[in-house]
């Protein structure tokens, strides 16, 4: 597939990673084990459950200055952008 990963809003990115990290919190704090994960945040494309959620560095690319993330959902395979927006931060 060579279809480009959709944008998101600094806004949206921020409260993708606050969900994953309360998450992650929740099993540290409550010493779970799987099968009792709490449920990743839906992706915002399809609302599908994801099985796995990746984010990243952008690699740098010649010519490109912004730093971005990319967020990979998986088992639905939507991808999704975000540049960091340093006056968009609520
Ligand atoms: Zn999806």
């Amino acid at each position: 597939m060579t279809n480009d990963p959709t944008p998101l809003s600094s806004a949206q990115f921020n409260q993708l990673s606050r969900a994953i990290q309360k998450r992650e919190d929740a099993i540290i704090r409550e010493v779970l084990q799987q099968p009792d994960y709490p449920p990743l945040p839906s992706c915002p494309e399809c609302g599908a459950a994801p099985a796995q959620i990746d984010t990243m560095l952008e690699p740098p690319r010649f010519g490109v200055a912004e730093p971005a993330m990319l967020v990979n959902f998986q088992p639905c395979g939507h991808r999704f952008r975000a540049v960091q927006d340093l006056d968009g931060e609520q």
